[in-house]
């Protein structure tokens, strides 16, 4: 998700191809399982397509993925965004339901809401 966030709209190639780039990145996934996690991940939202040539002449879209940027503005906030399924221990031990969408959230310091209620 921090590679959403710092290079903007990528697609599942695209990330696969940063996450290469990225040091200490030793099983890099495949773009299918990339793209299956990002469309799970209600941090990331679909904002286009791409057109791709494939060969000459034969062109195929993929989707564009990017950050929730409506929510999530900067770093501290992709942690106070992740879904409980992707939470560290730790996280889950602090993390608290929301009353009001009642996701299981960490929140905003001095908030009674998440961070995605917050904003929206
Ligand atoms: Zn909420």
């Amino acid at each position: 998700m921090e590679i959403l966030l710092e290079h903007g709209p990528a697609t599942r190639e695209e990330v696969a191809e940063y996450l290469q780039t990225y040091k200490g990145v030793k099983n890099v996934p495949s773009p299918n399982s990339i793209s299956a996690l990002m469309s799970k991940n209600p941090q990331v939202v679909i904002v286009g397509k791409q057109k791709v040539e494939m060969t000459i002449g034969i062109n195929t879209h993929h989707m564009l993925f990017d950050i929730d940027r409506q929510v999530i503005k900067d770093k501290g906030d992709l942690i106070l965004t992740r879904p409980i399924s992707v939470m560290t221990p730790n996280e889950r031990k602090s993390a608290i339901q929301c009353p009001s969408c009642g996701r299981t959230r960490i929140m905003p310091e001095q908030s009674d809401e998440c961070l995605s209620c917050i904003r929206q």
